[in-house]
C-alpha cells in the first residue's frame, strides 16, 4: 500500500483492560478494502457494497489461520471502518496483526487523536481526559475538548487585531490565574500533614480517607517515611502525605524521615500543621513549620481537652481524629484554600504546561505591544 500518499491506519480505541468489547478503528483510502479482505458478512452485503452507516455482523478470519471470530463491523464513512470484537487485549491485537500484515499502519490511540484534530488544544484535552480521576475534573476538561479555551484564544487574537490591547490583557490575566487549577485537573493537589510526633497525623489521614492507610501507634516517631493516600475532596483530586513527626532526634532513621518530611513540605500545595490539644505549645513548634506559606493549623484531640484555649493568633481549626469532630469543617477549609474560586461550567481553562508557557509568553508580548509576535504565538498555541 506504499503507493498511497495518505496511509491507512488502525488504532485500538478502547482501553487495554478487561471489557466486553474492544473497538479497532481503521481509517484511510484502504480501510474498506482491508476490512473486506478479512471479514465475511452474515448477510448478502459486504463492507465494500454497504452504505455508510451500515452495521454488519459476520466472521473475521485471516487466510492462514484455522479459526476466526464473530464480530461486528460498522462502516462509518467511505474511508472509516470500526471493528467491534471481543474485549480484552488478545482479540484486538490479532486484528491489528492481520491489518498490519496487509500493509496497514498501526497507531496508538494518542497518535490517532492528535492526527484527527488540527486544533492542538482540543487534541490535548482529549489526550488528558482519561487522566482525570474525578468527574468534576473531567467535566472541565470536556469543556476544553469542546473548544472553550480555543475560542477564548481566538477571541484574544481578534482583540489584538482590533488594537484592543487592554481587554486582551485582562483576558490573559484571568486565564493565567486559572493555570494552577487547570494543572490539577489531571494531577492531584498535594497536601502534607505535618507536626510534632504523636499529635494524630496518621489518625487524621485515616479519618479523612476513610480507611487505615497509616499505622496509628501511641509511640512517638512511628512514621518514618512519607506515606501517600489519594482521595477526592468535594470532587477534587487530592493526595495526602503523612510525614514523620518533626522534632529533634538522635535516631538516624527518624532523622532521615524528618528530612523527607521537610522536602515534602516544600513541594506541597498546602500543609496541615497539627498541634495537640492536650499539650498545646505552638511557640515550641519547629521553625520549619512556623512560617510555611500555605498552611492550615489544626488543634487535634479536642475530645480530650475540656477547656481548650485556642491561641488567638492566626487561623486554627479544632478536630478529633477519633470522634471525627471538626473533620468536615477541616475538609471545607482545605478545599477553599486550594480552590478559592471554582471556575464556572464551560469556562476556558489552560491545563498543560505547553499552553501555560505559551500564554505567559503571549501575555508578555501583549504587554510589550509586540503584536506580530503575539499573533504568531497564538498560531503556535492553536496548531499541533
Ligand atoms: P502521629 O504520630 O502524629 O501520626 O499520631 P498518631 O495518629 O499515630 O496518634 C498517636 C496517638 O494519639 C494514638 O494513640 C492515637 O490513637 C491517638 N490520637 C490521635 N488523634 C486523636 C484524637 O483526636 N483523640 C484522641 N483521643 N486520641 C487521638
Amino acid at each position: 500500500m506504499s503507493e498511497f500518499t495518505t496511509p491507512t491506519t488502525a488504532a485500538v480505541l478502547t482501553p487495554p483492560a478487561r471489557g466486553a468489547i474492544a473497538t479497532v478503528s481503521v481509517q484511510g483510502p484502504e480501510a474498506v478494502a482491508l476490512a473486506d479482505r478479512f471479514f465475511t458478512s452474515l448477510g448478502k452485503i459486504g463492507v465494500c457494497d454497504a452504505n455508510v452507516g451500515r452495521i454488519l455482523v459476520g466472521h473475521w478470519q485471516a487466510e492462514d489461520e484455522p479459526i476466526g471470530e464473530e464480530l461486528v463491523v460498522a462502516k462509518l464513512a467511505p474511508e472509516l471502518v470500526e471493528i467491534h470484537c471481543h474485549g480484552g487485549v488478545q482479540a484486538s491485537q490479532r486484528i491489528l496483526k492481520h491489518l498490519a500484515s496487509a500493509g496497514c499502519q498501526v497507531q496508538s490511540w494518542q497518535s490517532r487523536t492528535t492526527s484527527e484534530h488540527a486544533d492542538a488544544i482540543i487534541a490535548e484535552a482529549k489526550l488528558e481526559l482519561p487522566q482525570a480521576v474525578t468527574s468534576q475534573a473531567a467535566l472541565h476538561l470536556l469543556d476544553q475538548a469542546n473548544g472553550a479555551l480555543t475560542r477564548e484564544i481566538v477571541t484574544i487574537g481578534n482583540l489584538l487585531d482590533n488594537a484592543n490591547f487592554e481587554v486582551a490583557q485582562e483576558k490573559l490575566d484571568h486565564l493565567l490565574s486559572l493555570a494552577p487549577f487547570g494543572r490539577h485537573l489531571t494531577q492531584p493537589w498535594l497536601i502534607v500533614i505535618a507536626g510534632p510526633p504523636n499529635v494524630g497525623k496518621s489518625s487524621l489521614l485515616n479519618k479523612i480517607v476513610g480507611y487505615d492507610r497509616a499505622i496509628v501507634l501511641d509511640m512517638p516517631g512511628t512514621t518514618r517515611d512519607v506515606l501517600h493516600a489519594t482521595t477526592a475532596l468535594d470532587g477534587w483530586p487530592v493526595q495526602f502525605s503523612d510525614t514523620a513527626g518533626i522534632r529533634v532526634s538522635d535516631d538516624e532513621i527518624e532523622q532521615a524521615g524528618i528530612a523527607k518530611a521537610k522536602v515534602a513540605l516544600k513541594t506541597a500545595d498546602l500543609a496541615i500543621v497539627m498541634h495537640d490539644a492536650t499539650d498545646l505549645k505552638p511557640d515550641e513548634l519547629d521553625q520549619s513549620l512556623k512560617e510555611l506559606p500555605a498552611a492550615l493549623h489544626v488543634v487535634n484531640k479536642i475530645d480530650l481537652a475540656d477547656d481548650l484555649q485556642v491561641p488567638e493568633s492566626g487561623e486554627m481549626l479544632a478536630t478529633s481524629a477519633v470522634t471525627g469532630q471538626g473533620v468536615p469543617e477541616l475538609i471545607s477549609s482545605i478545599v477553599s484554600h486550594l480552590i478559592p474560586n471554582v471556575p464556572q461550567a464551560h469556562e476556558p481553562i489552560p491545563f498543560t504546561s505547553r499552553q501555560i508557557d505559551g500564554l505567559r509568553q503571549l501575555h508578555q508580548q501583549v504587554q510589550q505591544r509586540q503584536i506580530d509576535d503575539a499573533l504568531q504565538t497564538i498560531q503556535t498555541l492553536l496548531k499541533a
